[in-house]
């Protein structure tokens, strides 16, 4: 029997999959402080954590992502948590996947470590097998706990996204879906990593490297960027695309992050992205459950040209 993950990438052939919303911003909403850690909630705060898949659920995801993104040793370690890796991660995705109904996935989300190997001068700050074991890590836990595939996400360093892929690659077996932040660089008009690297070249590295699906979230563009990033992508690989970018810019009022994109001005992008050709959407920082259900009834009534 083909697995969840197998079947998931099947569909999206004929398909087009509706990712879930920030969960960092619902977080905060349920009291996480700045400096907590948002991954020990998947044991002091699991009913949080399940009320968000099932909200996002409700909404009309079709896959959700595990409270994991900052669950790799180096970023749990500081909060003194390095040795939780594997529990606080084989957590989130029982807790995701006990709302989780079938023909729905649970993606296990893996974000940036905060620092990069020593073999990317001159940055790197850790030896590169360290580095490496910090993905295999929390990969082999997430798919141990169940995950139906992973979700390499938010990464800005085209290296680090590369071991994270090919860690992931040689430790499980699970689909891997990689997708980078890109900055808009209002005065050219263009969409560069951090590290300069474009659209095409991100595509191309990312298939390279091993991924099943490749793509943009977060970012600082929104949805008319990502349609355009999605369309450069589409050239230069074979693989399905996924987008899910942030809910506008985030602005500081009153000592909290708000972002400037309401649920139907965010969907009214979609269609461009989907024109584009992503196969997954959904939506990163800013983003709340509305806005997934207005995103849902665009992908729900969109058709191929
Ligand atoms: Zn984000």
């Amino acid at each position: 029997m083909a697995s969840r993950g197998q079947e998931l990438l099947e569909r999206l052939r004929t398909e087009v999959l509706v990712l879930d919303g920030a969960m960092g911003t619902l977080l905060f909403e349920a009291g996480l402080r700045g400096g907590d850690c948002p991954e020990l909630w998947n044991e002091t705060h699991p009913d949080a954590i399940r009320e968000v898949h099932r909200a996002y659920l409700e909404a009309g995801s079709d896959i959700v992502e595990t409270n994991t993104f900052g669950g790799t040793r180096l970023k749990l370690a500081a909060y003194g948590l390095g040795d939780r890796v594997r529990d606080l991660n084989r957590l989130a995705v029982e807790i995701a996947r006990s709302v989780c109904p079938p023909g729905r996935y649970v993606a296990g989300s893996i974000g940036p470590t905060g620092h990069l190997p020593d073999t990317v001068e001159p940055l790197g700050d850790v030896p590169l097998e360290e580095f490496r074991a910090n993905f295999t890590e929390q990969a082999v836990a997430l798919a141990e706990a169940g995950a139906d595939l992973l979700a390499i996400e938010t990464m800005m360093v085209p290296e680090e996204a590369q071991i994270a892929i090919r860690a992931a690659r040689e430790a499980t077996n699970l689909p891997i879906m990689c997708t980078m932040f890109f900055k808009y660089g209002r005065e050219k008009g263009i969409d560069r990593t951090l590290w300069g690297s474009s659209p095409a070249e991100v595509a191309r590295f990312l298939t390279d490297a091993g991924a099943d699906i490749v793509g943009c979230n977060c970012g600082e563009g929104g949805p008319d960027r990502a349609a355009v990033i999605i369309r450069e992508m589409r050239d230069a690989t074979t693989r399905p695309l996924a987008a899910y970018p942030n809910a506008g810019l985030p602005r500081l009022v009153d000592d909290r992050t708000v972002y400037d994109l309401p649920p139907d001005e965010m969907a009214a992008g979609y269609p461009a992205i989907l024109d584009a050709g992503a196969r997954i959407v959904g939506a990163c920082c800013g983003s709340t459950p509305a806005h997934i259900r207005a995103i849902a009834a665009v992908v729900s009534v969109w058709r191929p040209r």
